[in-house]
C-alpha cells in the first residue's frame, strides 16, 4: 500500500494488545535508518484511510478523504539507546480516525512512520539534578518510559517517582517492568493509583483515586521521605488535558511555574490532545 508522495516506509514488528483497546506497538523502519532522539520526543505514525478499522470500533460515518494520510503524534516508549525499532504504547479512540486502524494492524504489516523525531518534553529542559517527578494518566507513561529505560539519573541523590494513573490495574502498563525498576534503583519510587476499583478481578491492594489526589495527600513526601519542593523538583505532566490542568493549577498553588523556554519553570506539559 502506498500514500501519494508518502510510501508506507515502515513495518510492524510487533503488535501486544496489553489490555482491551490499550497496546504497544513497535515499529522499524524499513530501508533507512531511525533518527537519533532525546527520550521525551514524539514521532509521527500515519495510514491511509482505505486502510481497514478495528471491528469493535465505530463505525466511520463519512471516510476521511482518500487524497491524504491520516497522521497522529505519537510519544517514543522505547530508549533511544536502541534504534532497531521505536515502541509506542496506544490507547484506542472508539471514534477516532486513526487509532482504530493502528488497532488493525497485524506484525508485518505497513505503516508510514515520519522520519523526523521532534519535541522538547525532554528532561533536558529541567533544573540539572532536581529531583524528578513523572506525572502520567494512562498512555502519558509512553515518554517517562522512554526516559527512564535510556538513563536512570547517575546521582543516587537525585529521587524520581512516576506518579501513574488509570481506570483499572490492568489499564497500568509497563507495570511489572516499573517494579522491577523501583527494586533495582533506591531512588526511583513508582506509585500507581487507578480509580475504579470496584471493577478489579482480585481486590487492589495499591492506591486508589486521581494522581492528583496522591500529590495533594503527599504520596511523594512519603516515599521520598521529604517534601517535593519548587526549588528542589521538577515535576513532568503528560497525557489528559484535564488532569495537566488540574494538576498546574495546584502546583500553582504550591509556587511552582509552568516551563516555556523564555520563562524556565518548574513544570513541564505534554497535552496529548
Ligand atoms: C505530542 C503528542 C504525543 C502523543 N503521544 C501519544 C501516545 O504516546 N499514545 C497515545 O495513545 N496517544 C498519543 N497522542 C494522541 C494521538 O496523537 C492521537 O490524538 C490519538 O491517538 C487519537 O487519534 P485518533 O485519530 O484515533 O482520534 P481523532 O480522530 O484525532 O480524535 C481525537 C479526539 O478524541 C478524543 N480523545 C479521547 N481520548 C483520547 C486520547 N487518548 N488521545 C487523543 N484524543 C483522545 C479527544 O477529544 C480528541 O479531540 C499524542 C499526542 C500528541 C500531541
Amino acid at each position: 500500500m502506498t500514500e501519494r508522495g508518502h510510501p508506507l516506509n515502515a513495518v510492524v514488528i510487533n503488535k501486544v494488545e496489553v489490555a482491551p483497546g490499550l497496546m504497544v506497538l513497535r515499529v522499524a523502519a524499513d530501508g533507512w535508518e531511525l533518527p537519533e532522539f532525546t527520550p521525551g520526543q514524539f514521532a509521527v505514525l500515519g495510514l491511509p484511510p482505505e486502510a481497514p478499522r478495528w471491528a469493535t470500533a465505530d463505525p466511520e460515518e463519512k471516510r476521511p478523504k482518500s487524497d491524504r494520510m491520516i497522521r497522529r503524534a505519537y510519544s517514543i516508549a522505547s530508549s533511544s539507546v536502541s534504534r532497531e525499532y521505536f515502541e509506542f504504547f496506544i490507547n484506542m479512540v472508539q471514534s477516532g480516525e486513526l487509532t482504530p486502524r493502528l488497532f488493525a494492524l497485524a506484525t508485518g504489516d505497513r505503516i508510514w512512520l515520519g522520519p523526523k523525531v521532534t519535541g522538547a518534553f525532554t528532561l533536558n529542559e529541567a533544573r540539572p539534578n532536581s529531583h524528578l517527578v513523572l506525572v502520567a494518566t494512562g498512555t502519558g507513561l509512553a515518554p517517562y518510559m522512554s526516559m527512564l529505560r535510556t538513563k536512570l539519573p547517575a546521582t543516587p541523590a537525585q529521587r524520581i517517582a512516576v506518579l501513574l494513573g488509570a481506570r483499572h490495574s490492568w489499564d497500568l502498563g509497563y507495570h511489572s517492568e516499573l517494579q522491577a525498576m523501583q527494586q533495582q534503583h533506591a531512588n526511583l519510587s513508582y506509585l500507581p493509583t487507578i480509580s475504579r476499583p470496584d471493577g478489579e478481578v482480585r481486590p487492589w491492594p495499591g492506591r486508589v483515586g486521581y494522581v492528583l489526589e496522591a500529590w495533594r495527600d503527599g504520596a511523594v513526601e512519603r516515599a521520598w521521605g521529604f517534601p517535593p519542593t519548587p526549588l528542589t523538583t521538577s515535576v513532568f505532566l503528560c497525557g489528559n488535558p484535564r488532569m495537566i490542568d488540574d494538576m498546574c493549577a495546584l502546583l500553582a498553588s504550591e509556587g511552582y511555574r509552568e516551563h516555556s523556554r523564555g520563562c524556565p519553570g518548574e513544570i513541564f506539559v505534554e497535552r496529548y490532545w
